[in-house]
C-alpha cells in the first residue's frame, strides 16, 4: 500500500480539517503519514483500522494531548495547533470510562460545567437533560461503582455531551462491553448524534460498528487512509484489497491483465483460467492484478450463463443455519469461500466434489496493480 491510496475530500466550512498532518513519537518512524481529512459539521466519521494503524494518535492530536510533528489541524476553519486541550471545547469518551469514582454521577456531569464557570441552576438543568438523554435520569445520586459497565459508559457519553460541544471524539468507547450491550449502545449513540447534530469522530477496529454508525469511514493502515467512503461504497467499491479484506469477507485471485474493455477487463489467472472483472485499479495489459470477490456473490451450479464460470473442488462445508459456508479450491486458491443461502432444499456438498461456480464480472474487482 502506498500514500497514493490516500483519499481526501475538501468540505467547505469543515468542522475538522487535518491538513498534511504527520506524527512521529521517536523522530524516526511516522505513525501518521500526510493525513488530509475534512469532516463536515454534523458528520459522523469513523477511523477504522487494525491495532497500531494510528487511529488513537489522530484523535490525541485533534484533542490536543499530542502535538502534530508536521501539518496543521483546524477546528471550524481556525488553526488549533497551539490551542490547549481544554480551550478546544471538544467532548471525549474513551474505552475505560474515566469517571471520577469519588463523585456521584450528577457531580461527574457537573464537573465540565464548573470548569466552564456555569451557574448552579444552569448546571443542574444541563446535567438533568444529559442524564435524561442517556435514560439515566434516576441515577444522578449513585456513584459510578454502583452502576453496570453499560450504564457507566452511558454516563461517560452524557458527560462528553453535557457542555454542548460541537465536536465529540470517541475512542473504542464500547470495547469493554459485551456484544449485545455494544450493539444497543451503537444505536443509542447514533440516535443521540442524529438528534443533536453534533460532529463525531469515532475510533474502532470493529468493521460492523463502523458500518452501522458512520456517515463516512476512513480505513487506516500504517498511518495512511486507504479509503474514505460511505459504508456502502466501502463494501461495494473497495479501492484496494486491504480495504476489501478488512471490510467483510473477500476471496483473492491473482493473475495477469490481458485486455481492457471499458470498465471491464480480462485476466488470465495463474493456473491459466480466463476471467472477466471490473477494472477498478489496474495497469496496462501484461501487468499483474489481484481480483477481489465477495463470497456471497458467487453462485454454486449457476442455472443461467454467467460472465465467469469456474470449477471448484469442495474442501470443507460448514452448516451455519441461515447459510452454508463452503471452503473450496478454485484456480489455485485453496481457501476460496462460497456462501450459499439456506433455502431449505439445498443438497449439502461433500468434500472432494467438483462444482461449477458462476459470478458476474462486475462483482470481481481487479485491484492492486503491480507495474
Ligand atoms: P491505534 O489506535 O490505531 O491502535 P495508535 O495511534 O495507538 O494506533 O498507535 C500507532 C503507533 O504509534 C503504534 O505503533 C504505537 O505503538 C505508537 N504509539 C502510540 N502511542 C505512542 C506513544 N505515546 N509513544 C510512542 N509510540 C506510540
Ligand atoms: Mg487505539
Amino acid at each position: 500500500m502506498n500514500a497514493t491510496a490516500q483519499t481526501s475530500t475538501e468540505v467547505r466550512g469543515a468542522a475538522v480539517r487535518f491538513d498534511h498532518v504527520q506524527k512521529s513519537y521517536d523522530g524516526i518512524t511516522l505513525v501518521v503519514k500526510d493525513l488530509n481529512l475534512d469532516i463536515a459539521p454534523g458528520e459522523f466519521v469513523t477511523m477504522l483500522g487494525p491495532s497500531g494503524s494510528g487511529k488513537t494518535t489522530c484523535l490525541m492530536m485533534l484533542a490536543g494531548f499530542e502535538p502534530a510533528t508536521h501539518g496543521e489541524i483546524f477546528l471550524n476553519d481556525k488553526p488549533i495547533n497551539n490551542v490547549p486541550p481544554r480551550k478546544r471545547g471538544i467532548g471525549m469518551v474513551f474505552q475505560n470510562y474515566a469517571l471520577f469514582p469519588h463523585m456521584s454521577v450528577a457531580e461527574n456531569l457537573a464537573f465540565p460545567l464548573e470548569i466552564r464557570k456555569l451557574g448552579k441552576s444552569e448546571r443542574d438543568a444541563k446535567v438533568k437533560r444529559a442524564l435524561d438523554m442517556v435514560e439515566l435520569g434516576a441515577f444522578g445520586n449513585r456513584r459510578p461503582a454502583q452502576l453496570s459497565g453499560g450504564q457507566q459508559q452511558r454516563v461517560a457519553v452524557a458527560r462528553a455531551l453535557v457542555f454542548d460541544p460541537d465536536l465529540v471524539l470517541m475512542d473504542e468507547p464500547l470495547g469493554a462491553l459485551d456484544k449485545q450491550l455494544r450493539e444497543q449502545m451503537q444505536y443509542e449513540i447514533k440516535h443521540i448524534h442524529e438528534s443533536l447534530g453534533v460532529s463525531v469522530v469515532y475510533v474502532t477496529h470493529d468493521q460492523t460498528e463502523a458500518l452501522t454508525m458512520s456517515d463516512r469511514v476512513a480505513v487506516f493502515q500504517d498511518g495512511v487512509i486507504q479509503q474514505l467512503s460511505s459504508p456502502d461504497a466501502l463494501y461495494e467499491s473497495p479501492q484496494n484489497s486491504f480495504v476489501a479484506q478488512f471490510i467483510g469477507e473477500n476471496n483473492k485471485l491473482s493473475g495477469k491483465v490481458t485486455a481492457r474493455n471499458g470498465n471491464l477487463c480480462s485476466l488470465t489467472l495463474d493456473d491459466g483460467t480466463q476471467v472477466e472483472a471490473e477494472a477498478v485499479n489496474i495497469g496496462e495489459p501484461g501487468t499483474r492484478s489481484t481480483i477481489s470477490l465477495r463470497p456471497e456473490r458467487i453462485e454454486l451450479q449457476p442455472s443461467e450463463s454467467r460472465d465467469n464460470v469456474v470449477d471448484g473442488v469442495v474442501k470443507e462445508v460448514l452448516y451455519l443455519g441461515d447459510h452454508l459456508r463452503i471452503v473450496m479450491s478454485v484456480a489455485g486458491n485453496d481457501e476460496f469461500i462460497v456462501k450459499v443461502p439456506n433455502g431449505g432444499r439445498n443438497t449439502v456438498p461433500v468434500e472432494g466434489e467438483v462444482y461449477k461456480l458462476g459470478w458476474s464480472a462486475i462483482d470481481a474487482k481487479a485491484l492492486d496493480p503491480v507495474t
